[in-house]
C-alpha cells in the first residue's frame, strides 16, 4: 500500500472525491515523473509532498470552482510533463483529451505514461498552437481548453481562444500575476471571441497564492488568429 495520507488530505482539504484507483494512478503518474525528470527535465518540483500540492492540487483545482464538466472535451495546451491534461483525465475519466506541445519527446513520455496508466480517450498532439489552431480537425472543436505556466495571458489567449467551440471557455492556470496579467489581455481576449466570465483567487494548502481566470468564447474567433508562429510572443496583441 503506498503511503498516500497527504495527498488524501490535500483532496479531502479542496472537499475533492477520490477513489483508491484514481490514488493509485496520481501516484504511478508521479513514479514516471521522478524517473524520466533523470533524463528530461519535466520538472524542478521533485520533493513528494511539494509534487502533490504544486502539480497535483494545482492541477485539480478547477474542480473546487465546478468548472470542468464530465463529458467535455478538453485540450491541453502546452502540457509539457502531462500537467494539468494527465491529473484532470484521472479525475475526469468521461471526457475527451488532448494533450498538446511543440517537444515532442515530452509527448513520447506522456504516451508511455497513458499506456501505464491504462486511460482512454486521451490522445497527445505534436506542434505548435499558431499552426494547429488553424487545422479543421483542431479549430473551435474543443468545449474547454486549460493550460498552465505556458506564456503571459495576451500570448495564451491568442494560441488558446481558436480552438474553443463558441459557448466554450478557457480555464488559465496563474500564480499571483494573474490579475495584473488579466489587465494586459483584455485587448487579445476581445480580439480572439472571447470575454472575461469570472477570476477566482485561492490559495495552495502552504499558501502559494493562485489563480485560474475563466474565459468564454463568445464569438468565432477572426481567420486571421493566431497569427504565425512565433509572432504572438513577439508582439502580444494590445
Ligand atoms: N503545462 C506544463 C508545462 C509548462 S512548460 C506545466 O504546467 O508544468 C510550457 C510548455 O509549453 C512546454 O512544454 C513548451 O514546449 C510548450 N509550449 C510553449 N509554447 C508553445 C506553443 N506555441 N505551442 C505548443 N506548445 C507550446
Amino acid at each position: 500500500m503506498k503511503n498516500s495520507t497527504y495527498l488524501r488530505d490535500l483532496l479531502r482539504e479542496m472537499e475533492i472525491p477520490y477513489t483508491e484507483e484514481k490514488l493509485d494512478q496520481i501516484y504511478d503518474f508521479y513514479e514516471m515523473v521522478i524517473e524520466m525528470n533523470k533524463v528530461m527535465n519535466l520538472t524542478s518540483i521533485t520533493d513528494h509532498d511539494d509534487f502533490m500540492k504544486k502539480h497535483i492540487a494545482d492541477s485539480l483545482a478547477p474542480i473546487m470552482f465546478h468548472v470542468i464538466h464530465e463529458g467535455d472535451k478538453i485540450l491541453d495546451l502546452g502540457t509539457g510533463g502531462g500537467f494539468p491534461g494527465i491529473p484532470l483525465k484521472i479525475f475526469f475519466p468521461g471526457s475527451e483529451f488532448l494533450l498538446v506541445d511543440s517537444v515532442n519527446k515530452k509527448l513520447s513520455f506522456i504516451r508511455t505514461v497513458i499506456d501505464t496508466l491504462g486511460l482512454r480517450d486521451i490522445s497527445v498532439l505534436h506542434g505548435r498552437a499558431e499552426d494547429l489552431a488553424h487545422d479543421s480537425g483542431y479549430r473551435e472543436q474543443y468545449d474547454l481548453v486549460v493550460s498552465r505556466a505556458v506564456a503571459n495571458l495576451s500570448v495564451l489567449s491568442e494560441y488558446a481562444l481558436g480552438f474553443v467551440k463558441s459557448g466554450g471557455q478557457f480555464i488559465s492556470y496563474k500564480g499571483s500575476s494573474g490579475v495584473d496579467e488579466l489587465k494586459e489581455a483584455e485587448v487579445a481576449i476581445d480580439q480572439m471571441g472571447g470575454c472575461v466570465d469570472i477570476l477566482y483567487e485561492y490559495a495552495l494548502p502552504d499558501g502559494d497564492s493562485r489563480t485560474l481566470i475563466i474565459i468564454q468564447k463568445e464569438k468565432p474567433t477572426p481567420k486571421k488568429y493566431p497569427r504565425k508562429a512565433g509572432v504572438p510572443s513577439k508582439s502580444p496583441l494590445r
